[in-house]
């Protein structure tokens, strides 16, 4: 079936006992056992499984046409869960644009324990090849990045790091399957914030891993998880079905809005520079439509007049709301460098931008409003 009918359907059935079109959230930690000490429906206990997040887990792995998926009570969680599956000393190679949280359990938490990372331009083959060890177990994509939306070949990247004998993990967060298939490229396991796209209404956090084969590694990190409890709970699972449902549809309609947004940046004269991987000038803008069905709802745009004039923008915009994250249907807009503080590499003059579901017309009014 078709992914619009997939999204609607993967995983939601009426409910047995009422007939319920909408599926009940079951808020029980415990199950009952049949008289001869059997589990007739498969659940025990909520830690381990729940009827909420396995129609969630089946509805992913659906969508990104995988073996299996394992939902998370965050994307951090998520991510924390791949690399303590790893072996004591493994080597990963991550991009040194990677998500900040990722690089922070890399660089803070797992460092300690002798998780060895490179942080690398993904871009550069040459580079990549160069940092892979005989240990490097795991090679981390993330594409489009934050902030600059640079994107990564990840079919170029599989191809070296299963040379290399290493994995390869997408963070598809800001893609989403409707728009990039990671497995069709040659990943081995795919990662998403929930909190983004999936849920897509800024009302709910999580994480989801989903696996091309369910394999030692898979499982390691299904048991890791149901040890140590990063589960998400049943109304966060349903929230995210819910979101779901929509996604085909949002996603085409933030990747059309945010296409009218960076055009009408791109040709203003107080912009020095947009990115937006839907942009010819993009460096991205190839291998971009090669691997992604749209571009997404996701831009970047740099103001003529350093810092003061790029907070002066984001002081003056009405329709935009000041707050970082992305992938809701309101409109968010953040001075980059503020959230990162001193340590950060990211241009003072930059503005992010996710590109919500309002009228475009209405969106590049108040920019230009903003900018005046
Ligand atoms: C938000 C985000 C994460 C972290 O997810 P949380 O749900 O906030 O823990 C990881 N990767 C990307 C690309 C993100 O945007």
């Amino acid at each position: 079936m078709k992914f619009e009918t997939r999204a609607v359907h993967a995983g939601r059935t009426a409910d047995p006992a009422t007939g319920a079109v909408a599926q009940p959230i079951y808020l029980s930690t415990t199950f009952e056992r049949e008289a001869d000490g059997s589990f007739p429906a498969g659940y025990v206990y909520s830690r381990s499984a729940n009827p909420n997040r396995a129609a969630l887990e089946t509805c992913m792995s659906s969508l990104e046409e995988g073996a299996s998926a394992i939902a998370f009570a965050s994307g951090s969680a998520a991510t924390m869960s791949v690399f303590q599956a790893l072996s004591p000393g493994a080597h990963v190679i991550a991009p040194e644009d990677v998500y900040y949280g990722t690089k922070l359990q890399l660089q803070d938490i797992f460092a300690r324990w002798g998780l060895q990372a490179s942080f690398i331009d993904m871009s550069d083959l040459e580079a990549l090849k160069a940092a892979c060890r005989p240990n490097t177990e795991l090679v981390w994509i993330e594409t489009p990045s934050n902030p600059l939306l640079k994107i990564t070949d990840i079919s170029a990247v599989a191809a070296i790091a299963h040379e290399a004998g290493a994995r390869v993990v997408v963070d598809n967060t800001w893609a989403t399957p409707l728009l990039q298939s990671p497995f069709e490229l040659g990943a081995d396991l795919i990662m998403h914030s929930s909190t983004k796209y999936l849920g897509g209404h800024s009302d709910v956090l999580g994480g989801v891993l989903v696996a091309k084969v369910e394999d030692d590694f898979t499982r390691s990190i299904r048991a890791l998880q149901g040890a140590g409890g990063a589960v998400p709970s049943p109304f966060d699972c349903w929230l995210v079905l819910r979101g779901i449902q929509t996604l085909p549809w949002r996603m085409r309609a933030h990747s059309d809005n945010a296409g009218r947004v960076a055009q009408f940046l791109q040709e203003h004269p107080r912009v020095e520079r947009v990115f937006y991987p839907g942009l010819p000038e993009h460096p991205g803008h190839e291998i971009a439509a090669g691997q992604m069905k749209g571009f997404g709802g996701m831009l970047s745009v740099q103001i003529t007049g350093g810092a003061d004039a790029a907070m002066s923008v984001a002081a003056r915009v009405q329709i935009f709301t000041r707050a970082t994250s992305l992938g809701g249907t309101e409109s968010l807009l953040e001075h980059r460098a503020s959230i990162e503080g001193p340590a950060s590499k990211t241009p003072p003059n930059l503005l992010r931008v996710s590109v919500g579901l309002e009228h475009a017309d209405d969106l590049i009014a108040d920019l230009e409003q903003a900018l005046r």
